[in-house]
């Protein structure tokens, strides 16, 4: 969102952008049981009014996604700082992002691990997500462009993946790309609803828990779903 010329209204809408974080920290996200300090903290300093459209800014704090163009969304808060928390971070990690979005999810991600690599399928979105992220000094995140549904075996293995769109199955590539002891998290189910799963690599196998159940918009490539139609590939 474009400052305000005048610095003393530009202080006073930071303020209440900062004071609409804390709120949301407060009734959305720890109310529904994410306890992580360190997801709760990045959810209190990252800025997400900076990742929606200028004209969505007073909407930024709600409980819910919004439109952030090419018919996507950035998702609503709780549910980024509960799919964080399930990749149950300590700062070292590398991470693989699919579905970059805004770039807000990235955002929060740099905060809690080493290096996040974030693959968005539209070029304009990965844009404008990489100068978000550029102008609030982000620089442990690479966003690139591709199918994420075949992860981003350049850099792989990952200690932990957050795929923030929902696929019929598990990507095989991206249970591939998961390091020794690492997590896994994806919407996966039908277009419209799905479950939110955590898989986890040990000792060389993968566990799968299941948890709430979600909606994301879907996740479109080789091991997602087609572009036109409800088929699988
Ligand atoms: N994480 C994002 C954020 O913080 O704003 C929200 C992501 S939005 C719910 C899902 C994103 O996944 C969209 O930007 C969409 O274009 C992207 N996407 C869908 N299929 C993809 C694929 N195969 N590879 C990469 N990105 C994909």
């Amino acid at each position: 969102m474009p400052d305000s010329p005048d610095p003393e209204a530009n202080d006073a809408a930071q303020r209440d952008f900062a004071a609409q974080r804390e709120s949301m920290v407060t009734n959305q996200i720890e109310m529904r049981g994410v306890r992580d300090p360190r997801v709760l903290d990045a959810m209190r300093a990252v800025p997400r009014h900076h990742f929606v459209p200028a004209f969505q800014a007073a909407s930024a704090y709600h409980d819910a996604p919004l439109p952030i163009g090419q018919g996507q969304t950035i998702s609503q808060p709780y549910i980024v700082a509960l799919m964080t928390e399930m990749l149950e971070l300590e700062g070292d990690e590398r991470v693989l992002e699919v579905g970059t979005g805004s770039g807000y999810q990235a955002a929060i991600l740099a905060r809690l691990a080493a290096e996040v690599i974030s693959v968005e399928r539209f070029a304009a979105l990965a844009q404008e997500a990489r100068e978000r992220l550029a102008d609030l000094g982000v620089d442990n995140v690479q966003v690139v462009v591709g199918d994420g549904s075949l992860g981003w075996p350049e850099a792989a293995p990952y200690d932990a993946i957050v795929v923030t769109a929902a696929s019929p199955e598990v990507p095989p590539p991206l249970e591939e790309q998961l390091a020794e002891g690492g997590r896994l998290v994806v919407p996966i189910g039908q277009r419209w609803t799905q479950s939110l799963v955590r898989v986890r690599r040990k000792g060389g196998r993968l566990k799968r828990e299941t948890t709430i159940s979600v909606a994301f918009v879907p996740l479109i490539g080789a091991h997602g779903w087609q572009q036109r139609g409800e088929t699988r590939l």
